[in-house]
């Protein structure tokens, strides 16, 4: 990891003048600027080429600071405690006297939220003095970024600064669960939903269809903008193989999310493996069939978003 305090400081100064800066987490890249400024959020829009009407996570270091936005609940408090910092976004009431940018909640009354635990976003945000509108740093319904170089190929010279923070550990996005009303999950992601249905001892349900609306959740996201043909035995001429468990056949046409049938690890190497597969400029994928539980439902809910384009 390259990064030194200078680089940090660095960051302060760009998101002290508005610029959007590219920060590592644990789950994938953001595009990172003030929450509290409508200056520098709708810069984030414009980047992405995403849609207005699409709510942005905002970024805390911690509990502290989320009280001066937010109304704090049990159920929030009970998951904090065991899941932050890491992969995991709350919707929570804004308070109204919040000073977040109306660019980033869509003038909603909710507001998403997440404390990441990659160290040096942790460091970056403990010495700002507001928190970090930070969605995914790609290009609106394309691949997530996990590396300094995935955020360098979306934005090239547009970002004047991206954090080194190395691949994400995690390398998928964040669960975002809602606890506006009854607790509900918005979104799969890097907590399995299973876990939080134990830990929580609810019918917790994912439901993308829940009144508290998650537009970002469209069909088409996530996409290499390649033909996927999910659930395949075997491959067509000329096609990329994705697979989760090794084959005695060795093929450059191969590409293992994992050897050992290890769905975590096959979520950790699901972009970095479609962004591979592009660049050696394969026309279709064929995709194994993937187990639906843990993390495998979490794999095939980003390629059935993924395999949707026009
Ligand atoms: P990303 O662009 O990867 O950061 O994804 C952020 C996701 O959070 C998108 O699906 C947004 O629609 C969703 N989101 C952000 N704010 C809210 C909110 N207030 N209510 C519901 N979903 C939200
Ligand atoms: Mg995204």
């Amino acid at each position: 990891m390259k990064n030194n305090l200078s680089n940090i400081k660095k960051a302060i100064k760009y998101l002290n003048k508005n610029q959007c800066v590219g920060i590592p987490t644990e789950t994938v890249y953001g595009l990172a600027a003030n929450a509290y400024s409508s200056a520098a959020t709708i810069k984030i829009f414009k980047l992405k080429k995403r849609p207005q009407k699409n709510p942005l996570i905002v970024h805390y270091y911690d509990l502290k600071f989320l009280k001066k936005d937010c109304v704090i609940n049990k159920h929030f408090l009970k998951l904090y405690r065991k899941y932050s910092p890491g992969p995991i976004s709350y919707i929570l009431k804004l308070k109204k006297n919040s000073l977040i940018s109306k660019n980033v909640t869509n003038k909603q009354k909710t507001l998403a939220v997440r404390f990441p635990s990659h160290p040096i976003t942790r460091n970056l945000l403990k010495k700002l003095n507001y928190p970090l509108a930070a969605p995914s740093a790609n290009i609106s319904t394309k691949i997530s970024p996990v590396s300094k170089q995935d955020v360098k190929d979306e934005f090239g010279k547009k970002i004047d600064l991206i954090l080194d923070g190395g691949t994400s550990k995690i390398g998928i996005e964040s669960t975002i669960i809602s606890l506006v009303n009854k607790p509900e999950i918005l979104r799969l992601g890097g907590i399995p939903k299973e876990k939080l249905k134990k830990y929580l001892r609810l019918d917790l349900q994912f439901n993308s269809k829940s009144k508290i609306k998650s537009p970002g959740q469209g069909k088409t996201h996530y996409s290499p903008y390649i033909k996927l043909r999910l659930n395949v035995k075997a491959i067509n001429k000329n096609e990329a193989f994705i697979l989760i468990k090794k084959r005695k056949k060795i093929s450059k046409n191969y590409f293992y999310l994992s050897k050992k049938n290890n769905l975590k690890e096959a979520a950790k190497n699901l972009y970095k493996t479609l962004r591979i597969i592009k660049k050696r400029k394969f026309k279709s994928i064929g995709i194994e069939k993937i187990p639906n539980k843990g993390f495998g439902e979490v794999i095939n809910d980003r390629l059935q978003r993924a395999s949707c384009f026009k």
